[in-house]
């Protein structure tokens, strides 16, 4: 499998729109890997995971072949992770060829019915469908098994993280969320049966300390870590990535790496493509 971060920030951006804190005014200095757009990711070149403001962006910074893609998977419906305002640009008159397949959006109640608006509103049935996924209930996409994992993040949205297997490889991609539900926990263990593959996890707080609810820190991203080992989730094969970062968690590119690095952690760049 490839993954591609293709944004790696959380909702305002890094460095933040607005904003003139010290940590995002060393990004705008340093540019490159300290620049990073909102969260997304791509897999295989052709299941996307989140779609949100910057997708435009990315299709153009990144060559994301929009045209092929037919399913998004989507994890909940915060700004930075969901902007639905740009699906009615998938039909005729806006993009060309686009009739043979729909664009398929999965997610949870508040996704789908956003989802299900743009295609009422817009009447574009043939480019557009929308699919409800609940926590826990595994379902197919094209060669993938997807489950959805109850997040611990804002609960009036049924925020979900997504485990994504396909043939022997296995990976968890974790953002939104805080320290585990006990549901999730329990999930994992009854049904990772080999070692996740690739992890990329919240740490959304950078070196800030203690961030246990609705985000992680790199610290209680750590405590994450530990608990998967315990728990045979996670191994010494296993690709772990920090991602999902603010400006608020003082950490730029650099700083994050070099205080990850000594961990075995790696941390995501907008751009960053890994193959396992
Ligand atoms: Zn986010
Ligand atoms: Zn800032
Ligand atoms: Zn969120």
């Amino acid at each position: 499998m490839k993954i591609q971060f293709l944004g790696t920030a959380a909702a305002e951006g890094f460095p933040a729109l607005y904003c003139m804190c010290p940590t995002c005014q060393e990004a705008l200095l340093k540019k490159g890997k300290n620049i990073r757009s909102r969260c997304q990711a791509l897999i295989d070149d052709k299941l996307l995971i989140d779609f949100g403001p910057d997708t435009y962006y990315h299709m153009i910074q990144f060559s994301v072949p929009t045209e092929k893609i037919h399913h998004v998977i989507v994890t909940h419906d915060h700004s930075d992770h969901f902007y639905s305002n740009e699906l009615c640009f998938r039909r005729k008159g806006f993009a060309a060829k686009v009739e043979d397949e729909p664009l398929y959006v999965y997610g949870t109640k508040p996704i789908y019915e956003k989802t299900l608006n743009v295609i009422n509103e817009e009447s574009m049935p043939e480019y557009l469908q929308a699919v409800l996924v609940t926590p826990f209930k595994t379902f197919k996409v094209m060669d993938y098994q997807i489950t959805p994992l109850k997040a611990n993040h804002d609960r009036r949205i049924d925020p979900v993280i997504y485990l994504i297997n396909k043939d022997d490889k296995t990976l968890l991609y974790a953002h939104d969320t805080g320290y585990f539900l006990d549901e999730t926990w329990q999930y994992l263990k009854s049904n990772v049966k080999k070692p996740l593959d690739l992890l990329s996890l919240d740490c959304t707080a950078g070196i800030l300390k203690g961030w246990r609810d609705g985000h992680l820190s790199f610290d209680t991203f750590l405590e994450v870590i530990d608990r998967l080992k315990k728990e045979n989730i996670v191994d010494s094969h296993t690709i772990i990535i920090a991602n999902h970062f603010s400006h608020n968690g003082h950490a730029t590119y650099d700083t994050m790496l070099e205080e990850a690095s000594k961990y075995n952690v790696d941390v995501s760049y907008d751009g960053k493509v890994i193959n396992f």
